[in-house]
């Protein structure tokens, strides 16, 4: 479809929501509307430079200072999740979700009943709702385009093959700030180390994703669901210096990857300009200068959340919802200093072990288990 007309993006004001409009102002992408949770001062500054049609913040409470910052335009201005939803909704060439946290989830299925082909950011999404976000794609006939990096290296690993078959995924992981420590050594660490990624520049919550090894857990279930695997189907690989973003092993043996520094510009665009490939203003990489590229299993028994995420993708239901919320409970315990770190890994086998899922996966399902695994966790502290 090349390079999009116009866009609508959802969660604008995080790190990927802003590298997305970096795009849209490289390539002259219109930009439709707007959404942010709470960032009120950014989401205005985007409305004035990008006069989308529509803006929504998602905290309510807020909603009167968007209203009057922008009421010398005619941007319409919604708030809370019905405004995000009903904000996804707008037509489109593409809906871009890079919201955080499984919110993101009724606005995907909105974007995809309205017809429009949704780029997804948001993990959560496909996490807790894989199976009605790919249902409903299939129904209306509608790609989904990922942006992780590692799904989009399998997408593009996987453009050309649709026919051949796979043996396995290699889903690499950067090992996090922790990598080879020992349970007993993970008990010391600091939130401003566990804050401090060692490869990539990102969001809070995600950061901490990546060093508990839960982002890697999370991504496994959302290859799962994008490309139809059996969880067994991907092997993790750690490696260490995120230059090989992640590749497919084929029938013959032959593996095909995809390679870049890593700069989430450039999966953001590939997911916008798809299937065409446009400049983009990102280092190049030069393979001497890396000089080595390193490889290694994963270590599952000290990084709890990997092991639970596996045993969550198997047992199927709703027990990917109880793995998500109870890590997005526990995070938000560490980053408020409630917890230590050691503890979200914990936590999340304690839910997914104690919390019952629903074998039935609908919305109403979804929101249900992530409530009970919510309070679940919060009772515990
Ligand atoms: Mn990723």
């Amino acid at each position: 479809m090349s390079i999009p007309n116009n866009i609508t993006l959802l969660g604008s004001t995080g790190s990927i929501g802003t590298q997305t409009l970096d795009v849209c102002r490289r390539h002259n992408i219109k930009v439709k509307a707007l959404t942010a949770n709470k960032s009120v001062k950014l989401l205005c500054e985007q409305a004035r430079e990008f006069m989308p049609e529509y803006v929504c913040i998602g905290d309510d409470s807020l909603y009167s200072d968007v209203k009057n910052s922008l009421a010398d335009t005619d941007i319409k201005v919604f708030c809370g999740i019905d405004g995000i939803c009903e904000v996804a909704t707008v037509k489109a060439d593409m809906t871009v979700n890079a919201v955080v946290g499984m919110v993101g989830l009724r606005p995907t299925l909105s974007a995809l009943d309205s017809g429009n082909m949704v780029a997804l950011a948001n993990k959560e999404t496909l996490v807790t709702g894989g199976e009605l976000v790919m249902k409903k794609a299939a129904e209306k006939n509608l790609p989904i385009i990922p942006i992780d990096s590692e799904h989009s290296a399998i997408f593009q690993s996987l453009m050309g093959n649709e026919k051949n078959k796979i043996d396995k995924i290699l889903l690499t992981a950067s090992g996090g700030p922790f990598y080879g420590y020992s349970y007993e050594q993970l008990k010391e660490v600091t939130k401003a180390q566990a804050l401090k990624h060692p490869n990539w520049a990102m969001g809070q919550k995600i950061t901490i994703d990546s060093a508990t090894l839960m982002n890697k857990g999370l991504e496994l279930i959302e290859a799962v669901w994008l490309f139809d695997v059996a969880p067994d189907d991907i092997e993790i690989l750690v490696h260490r210096q995120s230059i090989l973003h992640s590749a497919v092993q084929y029938a013959d043996g032959s593996i095909i990857g995809q390679l870049g520094v890593p700069d989430m510009k450039i999966p953001i665009q590939f997911a916008l300009t798809y299937p065409e490939r446009h400049s983009c203003d990102v280092k190049r990489l030069s393979l001497s200068d890396v000089g080595t590229l390193t490889f290694a299993k994963a270590d599952e028994e000290t990084f709890l959340c990997l092991a639970s995420a596996k045993k969550a993708i198997k047992r199927k239901g709703t027990a990917c919802t109880v793995l998500n919320s109870a890590n997005e409970t526990a995070v938000e315990l560490f980053l408020k200093d409630k917890i230590p770190f050691y503890r979200i890994g914990e936590l999340v086998a304690d839910a997914l072990r104690d919390v019952k899922p629903e074998d039935k996966v609908t919305l109403e399902a979804v929101l249900e288990t992530e409530k009970t695994a919510k309070e679940y966790v919060l009772g515990r502290v």
